[in-house]
């Protein structure tokens, strides 16, 4: 059995092994520690009194965090700023792996050298920790099994802490270490694999991120890439799987933040030619092209141009992709106006030129463009009613269209993609999957975006919850281990007041969409206190008359706005744009929405599925996998909220930490038995260490009685044995009260601490 990543349990490291303490990285080892324990007093940022065990001087040693003693917030914060300030950012906590973000390249960190490093290591966990121990760890779990079970690398973590960055990184590594040789695509193309799913970035990231307020390279979609593994446990391939897109973005872009990276790297990076065809001379201001001036490195036109090529986009279909964002371009600076809200609008006259190059990027006749955004068409039975819009329902037509165009090219891109780097189902029978998702969100103002993410988060924290704190915890007492339950924060009861049937946030947002009628958001706050009030993670301020809700999140409070959340939550397409788009004579436009005229034939109509519906359901199924797969969870963490180089403010961070449950995470981890062996294989492996020639014979032979019963009383020799030299061997003098925190028998394993399966190991080896 390989060891389990170092899970020492904290009650177990005395004074001298903590003074013993160092780390690896590759060959070279950093030694620390005085044998001196300072027992100094601290005050903690609660303003707790607290007692520090532990080696203030040596914080920075302490590669895991279960180590630390005694574990609370204060501690665990303490160790990660001085691993922090001495340029250390990976820190275990049991299970799950802490990334601090750096907020600058660090040279060497993710090399070629420290992959290999770390992938040909007998036993990478021994290294300084790393994101690699977490890749190598979930590729190794797929080796020499008979039916390995799948892996899935979580990262999570709040916008900007670094989860994107640890997912490329992943990829790379994979990309690297599983390499496989040419594969022949097409009759011409000979393309290497793996460079294209590497490859997937870039596109992805130009057309789905955004710079923000809080991060300037902003993931505005979930993704869980799955990384398709053959039987010799080469890449053979890949498949995407993207949530929630936030296609509001195209059209309406908050203060200080920006549009999706491609509409700026085609402004930057187009040649005088593109220009003239796109129409998009260098002084045109366009209003949806917010702060251009800002230049990110994300806008490189060039990178994704090249992805593109690799991917197969030839250059006819590129043409078509960005004739559509250049027309939906033209279309943000079209404005209507009427003498008043009441009268039918019309388009202002200085409109008109970027409404016509909006038609002609697009494709579609202009006055049939403008007939669309003035003019809606009721259906009543078998007639139609034609009725002009007030000035803002133009413009909220306007918008509409630029977001159903933008949404449905990324899907059809993500298709694309998909369909380039998918191995076919008899090549691969493994994988590994990245889930990076948009972090839990909390801004001034709140509305259906942030409600559906959070959702998200929540869903993950309970995945973590119930898959590792709970099964640790269960295996235990099926076991018949004694065990003091570490409390921990469950988040069903917020998941039942978002998502719950029969009532919930969910439900009743569906049912005023059901309903048809103009939505009222005073109102909607009176429902929800009506029907909710019971669940105790919903809350409103008496004193204000706001239309809003406020959910305490397992990572905070969020103040919800109900302005607006209904109508975001129908998401309605006016039928007459899908038939317009349909016309288009621009090809890809025309293919894009030719599948929604079948979809919508089947369906009578547009689509009556609600935004948080569709969520909701591909959430489920993502965690259906995730439920079918061995989890690895990474937590990246933010050390400041400006993205400033090695800066790190405690106050942001023990959100963090408070808010991911570290502490309660690193308790169950620390006070338990990370490593289970059945009896079996533990006589297997540790029998010849019994002087006992029966021992021998056993072990020799094979001869193992599968019986649990009979195999109980074997297992208890041979630990007697192994304990009993330790308290004669006088280097290594334990008192013999602690044996019972080393190891426990089960009903069918062995429960070993890291320390007892060193012991053994090291018996094992003078045999
Ligand atoms: P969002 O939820 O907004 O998408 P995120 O968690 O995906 O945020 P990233 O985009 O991965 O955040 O990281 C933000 C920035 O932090 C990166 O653009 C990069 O500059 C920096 N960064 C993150 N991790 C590292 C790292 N390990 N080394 C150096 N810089 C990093
Ligand atoms: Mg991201």
């Amino acid at each position: 059995m390989r060891k389990k990543m170092s899970l020492t349990p904290k009650s177990m490291i005395s004074a001298e092994e903590q003074s013993r303490a160092e780390y690896k990285h590759g060959g070279r080892e950093v030694k620390g520690n005085s044998k001196k324990v300072n027992q100094s007093l601290n005050e903690s940022l609660d303003g707790e009194i607290q007692a520090f065990l532990i080696d203030e001087d040596q914080l920075h040693t302490y590669d895991d965090l279960t180590k630390v003693n005694p574990v609370t917030q204060t501690t665990v914060l303490k160790c990660l700023q001085a691993r922090y300030s001495m340029k250390v950012f990976y820190t275990h906590a049991g299970c799950t792996l802490v990334a601090l973000n750096p907020f600058q390249p660090i040279p060497d960190l993710y090399s070629l050298d420290v992959m290999k490093e770390y992938h040909c290591a007998p036993q990478p966990q021994e290294f300084k920790p790393h994101i690699f121990i977490v890749a190598e760890e979930a590729y190794r779990n797929l080796q020499g099994q008979m039916e390995p079970v799948n892996q899935s690398l979580v990262v999570s973590g709040e916008s900007g802490a670094g989860k994107t960055w640890t997912s490329r990184c992943l990829m790379k590594y994979y990309a690297t270490v599983a390499a496989s040789s040419s594969v022949v695509k097409s009759q011409d193309t000979v393309d290497r694999i793996e460079r294209r799913v590497l490859d997937s970035n870039p596109i992805m990231e130009a057309f789905g991120n955004a710079c923000t307020l809080r991060n300037n390279n902003s993931s505005r979609f979930g993704k869980y890439i799955q990384l398709q593994l053959d039987r010799s446990q080469l890449l053979v391939g890949a498949s995407v799987q993207t949530y929630l897109l936030e296609k509001t973005r195209v059209a309406c872009q908050p203060a200080k933040e920006r549009n999706f990276h491609i509409f700026y790297q085609m402004m930057k990076g187009a040649t005088d030619e593109q220009r003239k065809e796109w129409r998009m001379p260098k002084d045109q201001q366009f209003v949806w092209l917010p702060n251009a001036e800002k230049t990110l490195e994300e806008d490189c036109f060039q990178e994704t141009l090249e992805a593109m090529v690799h991917l197969g986009i030839n250059a006819e279909k590129q043409g078509q992709i960005f004739k559509i964002l250049a027309g939906i371009l033209q279309f943000g600076n079209v404005n209507f106006s009427s003498a008043d809200e009441s009268q039918p609008c019309n388009i202002e006259e200085q409109s008109k030129d970027f409404l016509q190059r909006a038609a002609g990027l697009l494709g579609v006749p202009v006055d049939e463009l403008l007939a669309c955004l003035r003019v809606r068409t009721l259906k009543a039975g078998k007639q139609s009613v034609l009725k002009p819009c007030s000035q803002s329902e133009c413009s909220v037509r306007r918008d509409c269209l630029a977001k159903l165009i933008y949404a449905q090219l990324f899907e059809w891109l993500v298709t694309f993609i998909n369909n380039s780097i998918c191995a076919d189902n008899s090549i691969w029978c493994n994988f590994i999957g990245l889930l990076d998702v948009y972090g839990f969100e909390c801004f001034p103002v709140n509305n259906l975006e942030q409600l559906c993410i959070n959702y998200a988060n929540e869903k993950l924290q309970q995945h973590f919850v119930a898959h590792y704190l709970r099964a640790q915890q269960e295996e235990y007492v099926s076991e018949g281990l004694e065990w003091s339950f570490v409390k921990y924060q469950d988040n069903q009861n917020c998941l039942d007041l978002i998502e719950g049937s029969p009532t919930s946030i969910f439900s009743l947002l569906n049912e005023e969409c059901r309903l048809n009628r103009v939505s009222d958001a005073k109102k909607f706050r009176g429902r929800l206190e009506k029907e909710l009030c019971d669940n105790a993670n919903i809350s409103w301020d008496k004193y204000s008359q706001e239309a809003h809700f406020t959910v305490a999140h397992y990572a905070g409070k969020v103040n919800y706005q109900i302005d607006g959340m209904m109508e975001k939550n129908k998401d309605p397409v006016p039928r007459e744009l899908i038939a317009l788009l349909q016309k288009s004579e621009n090809p890809l436009l025309h293919q894009i929405f030719a599948d929604k005229d079948t979809e919508n034939a089947k369906s009578k109509g547009l689509s009556k599925v609600t935004v948080v519906s569709k969520f909701k359901n591909s959430l489920e199924s993502l965690m259906k996998i995730l439920h079918t797969t061995t989890p690895h969870y990474t937590r990246c963490i933010k050390p400041n909220p400006d993205c400033k180089p090695l800066t790190f403010q405690k106050e942001e961070v023990i959100i963090q930490l408070k808010a991911c449950g570290i502490v309660e995470t690193i308790h169950i981890s620390a006070a338990g038995f990370p490593i289970r062996i059945p009896f079996k294989s533990f006589i297997q492996r540790y029998g010849l260490i019994s002087k006992s020639s029966a021992f021998k014979t056993v072990v020799h032979t094979g001869d193992l009685d599968t019986d649990k019963d009979s195999l109980r009383p074997a297992v208890d020799k041979l630990l007697r044995v192994v304990l009993q030299s330790q308290v004669l061997d006088p280097a290594c003098q334990r008192d013999s009260e602690t044996h019972s925190t080393l190891v426990h028998c089960g009903r069918t394993k062995v429960f070993l601490t890291q320390s007892m399966l060193e012991l053994l190991e090291d018996q094992r080896k003078k045999v």
